[in-house]
């Protein structure tokens, strides 16, 4: 069993406008770094479309249908302030979450151990009804519903060390007994949510929130102390990943100093706790990460970490 690598063309084609930091050459970088040799192993696949069912188990339906209707045949529509589409976002948006139904379907049907899924749009901000931050629709809350009702799993967690909190996420899982949200982030920071008393229904939610500057040891200690024996006592069937990288001291949008080095870490303590809970059954997909070398290094380190647990 191998270590899957879904990605699509398209979304190098996606793009907000030339001076946004969420741009193609993000996962350029990322794709040049995993055409080493040392990622030889990947079994590579091309991401399917997601299909509007996939959406709809999360978002509003007339939210996706005006998505689609906006996609516009040239220039950007903007969404909010920060977030837009040009012609190919409509279709990148829908092979992100092609690539992480299809991850799971893989991961569960065991032809692979896990899986990492090169996509953008990312997704972790987008709320049910609403872009936001960059993100469309909210790709691992769509894996993690589809999981639980294509696939029949019931416990499904979301580990996210994206250097923002993952709004969208944890307002889809707050309510669900079933659903884990685990996040580390820089707070405070946008989008302003994550603070440690937001702690779901069920306490289902477990928020690490980092002062801006902190970096290796508060990072390590909070998923030593909270976050991993969280994780541990939800025991999930699957464990999916908000892969962000924007916590690395050379990202140029938030204030945290995390090296390429806590990202192999924080991935093989993740897989650690999913070999005991689920068999490693991991899918993890790209959030943010705005600095193309520590970026692209860092998701080398995480994917290949995902390798060797793998024996690829
Ligand atoms: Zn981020």
């Amino acid at each position: 069993m191998g270590t899957l690598l879904f990605t699509h063309p398209i979304c190098l084609e996606h793009d907000m406008g030339s001076w946004h930091p969420e741009a193609p050459a993000r996962l350029k970088a990322i794709l040049d770094t995993l055409g080493d040799d040392q990622f030889a192993g990947l079994d590579r696949r091309e991401a399917p479309l997601g299909t509007m069912q996939d959406i709809e188990r999360v978002h509003a339906a007339y939210y996706a249908e005006t998505i689609f209707e906006n996609v516009p045949k040239s220039g950007h529509v903007h969404l909010d302030a920060d977030t837009a589409m040009n012609s190919a976002s409509g279709d990148a948006a829908l092979r992100a979450v092609g690539a992480l139904c299809a991850a799971v379907d893989s991961v569960l049907k065991g032809e692979a151990k896990n899986a990492f899924c090169a996509v953008r749009p990312p997704g972790h901000h987008a709320e049910v009804a609403a872009a936001m931050g960059f993100c469309l629709f909210n790709n691992v809350a769509i894996a993690a519903e589809y999981a639980r009702q294509v696939h029949g799993l019931e416990r499904v967690a979301v580990i996210d060390f994206d250097g923002h909190h993952g709004n969208g996420s944890q307002n889809y899982f707050f309510r669900y007994r079933d659903l884990f949200y685990g996040s580390s982030h820089q707070y405070p920071a946008y989008p302003g949510t994550g603070m440690e008393h937001e702690t779901g229904v069920f306490n289902n939610i477990c928020n690490i929130p980092l002062k801006p500057g902190a970096g290796t040891t508060e990072f390590r200690e909070g998923y030593s102390e909270k976050v991993l024996p969280a994780l541990r006592n939800f025991a999930p069937e699957l464990l999916l990943i908000s892969a962000g990288f924007d916590g690395h001291v050379r990202d140029p949008l938030l204030q945290l100093r995390l090296e390429t080095e806590d990202y192999a870490w924080v991935t093989h303590e993740l897989l650690e706790v999913a070999e005991t809970s689920c068999n490693g059954r991991v899918v993890s997909t790209l959030e943010g990460g705005y600095d193309l070398s520590a970026l692209a290094a860092s998701a080398g380190v995480h994917v290949k970490v995902m390798m060797e647990a793998a024996g690829a």
